[in-house]
């Protein structure tokens, strides 16, 4: 099982620079769309003091502005819980994946 730690092994030494910006580019503003009762979408606008990668890469993650936005604590748990439920699957299609190339037809 991958875990969390496995991710601070290559943490980029520029973050504390990249996170700030990012902050001060979205004004400490949460940036996550929610739709309101009338199927309107809007920004969360709560204050942020997370910076999250919208994509997420399991190799290396794009630190480049366009993928990274300031989230509250609300959503960045909330996103966070959706990637743990994500990376699950992605495990099972894995495993499954590996269970059919170890098929007696591929050696
Ligand atoms: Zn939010």
């Amino acid at each position: 099982m991958v875990w969390l730690g496995e991710r601070k092994g290559r943490f980029n030494p520029d973050w504390p620079r990249v996170r700030a910006l990012i902050l001060d580019r979205d004004g400490h503003r949460c940036q996550w769309p929610v739709e309101d009762d009338y199927g309107r979408v809007r920004l969360c606008g709560a204050y942020a003091n997370q910076v999250d990668h919208k994509k997420r890469d399991p190799v290396c993650d794009d630190d480049s502005p366009e993928n990274l936005w300031a989230l509250c604590d609300r959503h960045h748990s909330y996103k966070t819980e959706l990637e743990a439920a994500e990376q699950r699957r992605e495990n099972r299609r894995r495993r499954a994946e590996a269970k059919w190339y170890r098929h007696p037809a591929f050696h």
